[in-house]
């Protein structure tokens, strides 16, 4: 296999029952991009460590078309954004697409994203055209978008969707990054020199569920802040600093008050309420101070992110 122009990345994970449907559509896909544009590619699987048989499937696909498909094995789970790096760590090609195994985003769309990266772009992201997914994965979503874009400068209408394309020089510097926790669409959009967006259609998942629980979504939206910005902790102290400001001015009052009308023992349950409140600010700041902590400790045990049990592979030509 020399090096192809186009690398199809796609994390696996329990999608067995997808995973047919999922070759049917994106190999006549990508026959087809390559034929029309004269272009070769290479599809790398990586199989995050899925208790079905998913790597059986993929092994099987990848006997059926060894030289254009090449599958890496996780000995575990180590999450999709692991199995991205791991990916990334061995795509050939000069652009590199991101895609999911379950469908969501049709195959058919790899074509409009190397046309578009054609016209000199080094980035293209994607915005879902009439998303399907849930009322509720929609709105927070929305709202999520909207405080990351607030706070971290990074311009994406559409974070979730990872059907996104990059230029190979885009995904060596975050191979050389080594960071941890990270989201893969935002650490690329702060590399490159030309960044668009297109629209893409996306669909109903075609089988088996979402791999993502509200914790988990949860976590990865923490991920995009903190790894990104330090504005929550400076928020946090600016809070506290104009908390101090008032709680300052209450003091003021209430020692002028001692003097004026003597002492008082009233009011006992809205000191209560205003301690009860200052406690849970305190550890709304102690749990964000172990965000960035938490983090920073992984990162200075510098282990491995994943362990790759085999990598099915066409011998290389040359
Ligand atoms: N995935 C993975 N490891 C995980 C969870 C998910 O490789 O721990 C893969 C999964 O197989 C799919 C993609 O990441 O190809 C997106 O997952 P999913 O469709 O469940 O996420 P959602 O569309 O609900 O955001
Ligand atoms: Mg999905």
């Amino acid at each position: 296999m020399t090096s192809p122009d186009l690398s199809v990345v796609i994390p696996v994970y329990n999608e067995e029952d997808g995973l047919s449907s999922l070759f049917a559509r994106l190999y006549p896909a990508l026959d087809l991009l390559a034929a029309e544009l004269g272009m070769s590619y290479e599809i790398i699987f990586v199989n995050d460590g899925s208790r079905d048989h998913s790597a059986a499937v993929l092994a099987e696909q990848f006997k059926r078309r060894p030289e254009v498909t090449r599958v890496i094995l996780f000995n575990a789970n180590y999450g999709q954004h692991a199995a991205i790096m791991a990916g990334f760590k061995h795509v050939r090609g000069e652009m590199v697409v991101t895609l999911d195994a379950d469908l969501q985003n049709p195959p058919e769309e790899i074509a409009n994203l190397v046309r578009t990266m054609r016209q000199g772009y080094d980035y293209v992201g994607t915005i879902r055209k009439n998303r399907q997914d849930t009322w509720f994965r929609r709105t927070a979503s929305q709202a999520m978008n909207g405080l990351r874009q607030r706070i971290t400068r990074i311009k994406m209408t559409d974070q979730g969707c990872m059907l996104r394309a990059y230029s190979r020089s885009i995904v060596e510097t975050i191979n050389s990054c080594n960071e941890l926790n990270t989201f893969i669409p935002a650490l690329a959009y702060t590399f490159s020199n030309r960044p668009t967006e297109i629209e893409v259609l996306h669909e109903e998942r075609h089988a088996g569920d979402s791999k993502y629980s509200l914790y988990q979504l949860v976590r990865l939206n923490f991920d995009l802040v903190t790894g990104f910005s330090i504005v929550p902790l400076q928020m946090f102290s600016l809070l506290g600093f104009g908390l101090a400001l008032i709680s300052a001015v209450f003091v003021a009052y209430l020692a002028l008050r001692r003097l004026i009308f003597g002492p008082e023992a009233e009011g006992l349950f809205t000191l209560f309420g205003i301690a009860f409140f200052l406690i849970g600010v305190l550890l709304f700041g102690i749990g964000l101070l172990g965000e960035y902590v938490g983090r920073i400790y992984q990162q200075v045990r510098e282990r491995p992110r994943f362990l790759i049990q085999a990598i099915l592979e066409a011998q290389k030509d040359t």
